[in-house]
């Protein structure tokens, strides 16, 4: 009886669903014009609908747990107002520890670590160091090791922040654009593995960025306010996919490397992809810095992940825009709707809360930073 009463509202729908088949051309052209604005449309920047959905709202202003923000670019902390001024935004939003990732080397990464110390702030910051990676050729590897140990000796604690123009940019000094894993940097790579400090890596840039700039690319706005984020001339840049196999390559010549890929390596839109590497690296770890309009509009697949791969995830923002922090917070801890992102050239769309267990937040905040980077014994963040 049941499947007779089917039968026949499938056959019933099948018949409504074939009716507009049946329309001669000229209908179909005439249906089509009567759905064409009648008024002038807006354009992309004047579009700005909002939103009349009434859902429950949960600011978060400070972060539920202490945070380790690995990917901090705060103005170079080589004075006690500019150090002061940072540590009041990073009380308000509760994060614990600082990683200064701003290019710092020599003198300028010294001058900060002792100006932090006189503040009497040395457990709030901690310090990368930068490397020159420009007119690379033979025994520049050696060089920028032995400057990687001197900056080591003086307190830094991871190499980084590596800029995306390693790989797009940088060149030997024979004009040739050096690659990732070029051999002469095999000893850079090594010394860090030895000292026991990570590499923090940006690579590429949003795989958009390599795009065709037409009307389909989900970049477009930010694309046509930044020529300089335009990658997909195939004469002057490798391609998207040639830069992660070249990181790629780079990462599986070194399995001792602590490698930390800036931005989730850029495939939060294809966080498969991201696991795959994951699987295949244990050395491995994503940061989550301007990704959030990616993580926020698939809160369900993105908590999947993060769950899956809670020793692989590290929180880190990138700009120091401290109103910005407390969207990742909402994103990252509560189920809110609908909601929102702070940039409209990064997303035209609004985020979702992955409503993250305690756990999870836990190890992103400040618990793999602190595995991973040492002399992260700080008392600003919890004991466990
Ligand atoms: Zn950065």
């Amino acid at each position: 009886m049941r499947r007779v009463v089917r039968g026949t509202t499938l056959l019933g729908l099948g018949l409504i669903a074939m009716a507009p088949f049946g329309c001669d051309a000229q209908q179909r052209a005439q249906q089509q014009r009567s759905r064409e604005p009648q008024l002038p449309p807006p354009s992309i920047t004047e579009y700005k609908p909002q939103s009349t959905l009434v859902v429950p709202q949960h600011e978060v202003p400070r972060a539920r747990f202490p945070v380790v923000d690995i990917h901090g670019h705060p103005p170079t902390l080589d004075n006690r107002e500019t150090i002061e001024e940072v540590v009041r935004e990073m009380d308000r939003l509760n994060i614990g520890v600082m990683v200064q990732a701003r290019p710092s080397s020599g003198e300028r990464l010294r001058s900060q670590i002792e100006a932090v110390r006189e503040a009497g702030y040395e457990d709030r910051f901690v310090f990368f160091a930068s490397l020159d990676l420009d007119n690379i050729e033979e025994g520049s590897g050696a060089r920028i090791a032995a400057q990687l140990e001197e900056d080591v000796a003086a307190g830094a604690v991871g190499i980084g922040e590596i800029s995306k123009a390693f790989g797009l940019a940088n060149r030997r000094s024979d004009g040739t654009l050096l690659a990732m894993d070029d051999p002469e940097l095999d000893i850079v790579w090594e010394t860090a593995g030895r000292l026991g400090i990570p590499v923090f890596v940006h690579t590429a840039d949003p795989p958009e960025f390599f795009e065709p700039l037409d009307y389909t690319n989900e970049r477009w706005l930010e694309l046509a306010i930044f020529p300089n984020r335009r990658f997909m001339d195939a004469e002057r840049f490798p391609s998207f996919d040639e830069l992660m196999e070249a990181r790629n390559r780079m990462i599986m010549k070194h399995p001792e490397t602590t490698w930390i890929l800036a931005h989730m390596g850029w495939h939060t839109a294809d966080l498969a992809r991201l696991g795959e590497i994951f699987d295949a690296h244990p050395n491995v770890l994503g940061e989550v810095g301007a990704v959030l309009y990616d993580l926020g509009r698939q809160p369900r697949f993105a908590a999947e992940f993060f769950e899956k791969y809670q020793d692989r995830i590290l929180f880190g923002k990138d700009s120091f825009a401290p109103d910005e922090y407390p969207y990742y917070w909402r994103v990252f801890e509560t189920a809110d709707e609908y909601f929102d992102y702070y940039r409209d050239y990064h997303a035209f769309w609004k985020l979702y809360g992955m409503d993250l267990s305690d756990d999870v937040l836990r190890s992103l905040y400040y618990q793999n930073a602190r595995r991973i980077i040492p002399g992260l014994e700080s008392a600003a963040l919890p004991s466990n």
